[in-house]
């Protein structure tokens, strides 16, 4: 038992640093600019009262605390999706999946020219950018295809 209770204390440490140490990345002005171009939650549309961070990639699954992988999210949202891979969740909640990308792309792409971060640009200015999130956007569409499918084939059994 108290080696139990140890060995869950440590993972908890973990856990949190691995939060803290993620969470460093999103300055308080990126949040308040994300929180702005959405205007409301960045899932379900609710107002914007009380939004939270949520990451769309969840920490447990790789994403961090960046302006890429952070929307604003209600409580209720942000308490259902937990750590559910996106595209799924948004199925499962009768959300609109395809506006949800769309309106993240283009939030992105808004708030992206004025981080003043990015030192190498290419010539094509946010040419780069674009195309890593086009490619991150079919990843996430991929995983979501290969879920449709397994779903359709349950569903013509029922
Ligand atoms: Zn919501």
């Amino acid at each position: 038992m108290t080696l139990d209770r140890s060995r869950r204390a440590r993972a908890a440490r973990k856990r949190r640093k691995r939060f803290l140490a993620a969470d460093n990345d999103l300055t308080a002005a990126q949040w308040t600019a994300i929180r702005s171009a959405w205007g409301c939650c960045a899932y379900c549309g609710g107002p914007d009262e009380s939004l939270q961070k949520d990451c769309v990639l969840p920490l447990s699954r790789g994403g961090r605390y960046t302006i890429e992988n952070v929307v604003p999210a209600c409580r209720s949202c942000n308490a259902s999706k937990s750590n559910d891979e996106v595209t799924g969740w948004l199925r499962r909640k009768r959300l609109d999946e395809p506006a949800f990308l769309r309106r993240w792309v283009d939030v992105l792409t808004t708030l992206r020219p004025s981080d003043g971060l990015d030192d190498e640009r290419p010539d094509v200015p946010g040419e780069q950018e674009r195309s890593e999130r086009d490619a991150a956007v079919a990843s996430l569409h991929d995983q979501h295809d290969e879920r449709d499918h397994a779903a359709e084939q349950e569903g013509d059994q029922g």
